[in-house]
This record gives structure tokens, C-alpha cells and sequence, in this order.
């Protein structure tokens, strides 16, 4: 039964953070509450689950990629403990990412990125066309080459927080289905942690805004699993793709980025990502598409998260704004959380994560979908590039 007295901690937001970090500050003994409305409804729903500290490791991002590189490293235990304790298939997947280009145009400027990773010291290998038709036989006969990251893995975003529902439930979270919509309306509480996402702009000021992401999910014929076993990353004729498969016989091919905050589905969209998927994986052609969504990633200015307690409000800490990297975050940013909770000591990789870092007057970051708002008239000006 659950206990009624005062929580040590009140979580708001139920994503993969939200949840992770309830989780492992319960099992360190703590009285927590967790408030969603909808858990697992954010961007966590849409997600492709890729793991990938490597191939997402961007020029004047050695911050940001230390972090992914260190949270990569957590997955298999996080991962194995629990499924362990929920008895539930995560769908963590290790076999590797492939990263190809189509043309010579696309294979210059993915040789220009695995020059610079490689230059980092992450394990990124060259293949020729042969050698990854060798790997993967149903790639395109005229990609120009490609690169493997044996590194980079996945997991299943929808049965990672189903699994972490279990395990909250599990170890005694009090859940309440409700939003929050402002801080000082919760009961008296210890220690709160906002954790939701593009929402945590509106609760608290920081400088989180959304960033849309429209993705697809195919379904292999037939109900068999898909033809390929790798993450496959690619640029083809200048369009960014990738491709994840699932042992279920899904296929999740994403995504666009723009700065934006609806969550419209447009033809534009669904066009090009096929179009790209289908270059880079001709079969593709024939396998069912089941669904079209977008999603809004929690973006910060510097793409890194922004973990830690809201200036001048140390009773209160953030853990939001993992922006593409949320899934691969989430053991990390948990147990950043969770420790210094428990023992209010700060693990020095929380430093570069600061909230105090921006400067909080003004920012804006209410978006349309998940919490109501207008869209800021800045980020209707375009779409960035396809990733
Ligand atoms: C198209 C797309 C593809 C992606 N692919 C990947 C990937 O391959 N790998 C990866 O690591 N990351 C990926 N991401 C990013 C990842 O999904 C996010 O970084 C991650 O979901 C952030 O987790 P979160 O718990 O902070 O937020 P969310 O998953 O957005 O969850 C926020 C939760 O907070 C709740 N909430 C909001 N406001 C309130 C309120 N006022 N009161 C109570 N609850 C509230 C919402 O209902 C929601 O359940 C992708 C994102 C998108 C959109």
C-alpha cells in the first residue's frame, strides 16, 4: 500500500528521465510522487531509441560527447537490472550502427565527420561498398562507402518507459496523473525535480525549446523481422537518414529537425524521409507504413542538458533539455540526479550541465502540443537540415 506522508522528492514529468530518476532515487530509500498527465506521452513516444555517443558526435560538441560516451557506457547494466527486476524485453539491441553515403558528395562530408570522430578517439571503421554489402546485403548496390560504429546501439523508447512504469510502480513511487501547472501549486514537498521536457520551460524559466521531429515507422511484410540488423545511418544526395530496425518487424526511419513547435505530420516530410530510406535501402519499397508523427525534442542553446538545481531555488533541481539524446541520457542523468539527492554532493560531471549556465530572463519555450502556448514567431523561419 502506498505511504501517504510527505514525499523526500516530487518528480513532475513521467518520460524516461521523469521516470529513471524516480526509480533510482526510490531505490535509494526515498518517499517519492511523480505528476503526469500522460506519462510517456512526450517525446519519448516518438523517439527512435539509438544509442549513439559516436555517430552523434557533432563538431564543437566534445562536452556533449564525453556525456553521451559515459552514459553509453551505462547502458548494459541499466538495461540488464531492469529487465531484470520488471521481467520486461527492452528491445536493447547491441549490434552496431552503420553509416553510409550515396554519393561522392555525401561520402566527402561523412569522411570530413568520421575524420573528426576518429581524431576523438571513438571507434569508427571505414568500410568499402563491398564490405558493407557484406555486413548488410540489402543496402543500395550504388552507395560510394560507409563507415561502421560498433558502439552505437539501440533501444525500444515505448518498452523503455513501460518498463520503467513497472519498475516505479515496483519500488513504491506514488503516482498522480495530473500536470502541474506551477510549482508553487504542490503540496508542501522536499525536494522537487522538474523533468518535463519542453514543459519544464513553462514550470521554471530555463531556456528549453522545442525542436519538432517528424519520424515514420514501416512494418516489414509478412510479419518478419526486417531484412537488415544494424542501425543504419545516411546521407543520401545531401538528406540525412536512419534507419532501426526492430526484432518485431518494425522499421523506424527518421527524422527531420526544425525549429518549430506543432506537431503536424506534412507530405513534404513523409516524401523526403522516404525517399532518402528508400535510396539507401531499396527494399524498403515494399514494407508497410504504419505510422507518421512528430515529436518535440527538448533543445537547449548548446544542445547539452541542463541538470541541476534552478538558480536561487536550490530546493527545486531540473533535469531536461537531452534534446536528441534523451534515451541515451537517461541511465546517466538518473543517477546524477538520484546521488546527489541522496548525499548532496554534485559528481563533477554535472558541472558543464548547470542550469546557471544561460542567463534565464526572457526565455521562451512554451510549446504548442505539450503545454499549450503560442509557437515563438522565431522558430517559424525554417526547417534546419534533415538528422
Ligand atoms: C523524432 C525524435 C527522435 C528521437 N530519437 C532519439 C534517439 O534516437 N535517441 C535518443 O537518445 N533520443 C532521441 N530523441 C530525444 C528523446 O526523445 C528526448 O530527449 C527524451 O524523450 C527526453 O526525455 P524527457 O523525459 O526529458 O522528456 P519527454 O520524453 O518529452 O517527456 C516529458 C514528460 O513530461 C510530461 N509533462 C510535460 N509538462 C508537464 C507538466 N506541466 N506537469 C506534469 N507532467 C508534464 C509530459 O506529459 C511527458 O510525459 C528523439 C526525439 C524525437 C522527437
Amino acid at each position: 500500500m502506498l505511504s501517504r506522508r510527505r514525499p523526500d522528492v516530487t518528480v513532475v514529468g513521467a518520460g524516461p528521465i521523469g521516470l529513471a530518476v524516480a526509480w533510482r532515487c526510490a531505490i535509494r530509500g526515498m518517499q517519492v510522487t511523480l505528476y503526469d498527465p500522460a506519462p510517456g506521452s512526450g517525446a519519448a513516444y516518438v523517439a527512435a531509441g539509438m544509442l549513439a555517443p559516436v555517430t552523434e558526435a557533432h563538431f564543437g560538441e566534445r562536452t556533449l560527447t564525453a556525456l553521451l560516451v559515459a552514459a553509453a557506457a551505462r547502458w548494459p547494466d541499466f538495461a540488464a537490472e531492469l529487465a531484470d527486476q520488471t521481467g520486461r524485453e527492452l528491445g536493447y539491441r547491441t549490434e552496431g550502427t552503420l553509416f553510409v553515403a550515396l554519393t561522392s558528395d555525401d561520402l566527402a562530408e561523412a569522411e570530413r565527420l568520421w575524420t573528426y570522430q576518429r581524431d576523438l578517439g571513438l571507434p569508427v571503421t571505414p568500410l568499402r561498398p563491398a564490405e558493407l554489402r557484406a555486413r548488410e546485403p540489402l543496402l543500395a548496390p550504388r552507395l560510394r562507402g560507409g563507415a561502421l560504429a560498433p558502439d552505437d546501439h539501440q533501444v525500444d523508447p515505448r518498452r523503455l518507459v513501460a518498463a520503467l512504469r513497472a519498475a516505479v510502480e515496483a519500488a513504491g513511487v506514488r503516482m498522480v496523473t495530473q500536470p502541474v501547472a506551477a510549482l508553487a501549486e504542490l503540496p508542501a514537498t522536499g525536494r522537487v525535480v522538474v523533468a518535463a521536457g519542453c514543459g519544464t520551460a513553462a514550470l521554471t524559466g530555463v531556456p528549453v525549446r522545442p525542436v519538432k521531429g517528424q519520424i515514420l515507422r514501416l512494418r516489414a511484410p509478412g510479419g518478419a523481422a526486417p531484412g537488415f540488423r544494424h542501425v543504419i545511418r545516411g546521407y543520401a544526395d545531401g538528406r540525412s537518414v536512419y534507419l532501426v530496425p526492430r526484432t518485431d518487424g518494425e522499421v523506424v526511419v527518421g527524422a527531420t529537425v526544425e525549429e518549430r513547435g506543432d506537431l503536424d505530420v506534412t507530405a513534404g516530410a513523409v516524401l523526403e524521409l522516404l525517399r532518402a530510406a528508400s535510396d539507401v535501402l531499396p527494399e524498403l519499397d515494399e514494407y508497410a507504413l504504419v505510422e507518421a508523427r512528430a515529436g518535440l525534442r527538448p533543445g537547449t542553446p548548446d544542445n547539452a542538458p541542463l541538470v541541476g538545481p534552478l538558480p536561487g531555488r536550490p530546493d527545486v533541481l531540473v533535469a531536461t533539455g537531452h534534446y536528441r539524446n534523451g534515451i541515451v541520457l537517461t541511465p546517466l542523468t538518473a543517477d546524477l540526479v538520484a546521488d546527489l539527492l541522496a548525499t548532496g554532493v554534485a559528481d563533477p560531471l554535472l558541472a558543464p550541465l548547470a542550469p546557471d549556465r544561460f542567463d534565464m530572463t526572457g526565455s521562451t519555450c512554451d510549446p504548442v502540443g505539450a503545454g499549450g502556448g503560442a509557437e515563438p514567431e522565431s522558430s517559424r523561419a525554417g526547417r534546419k537540415p534533415w538528422s
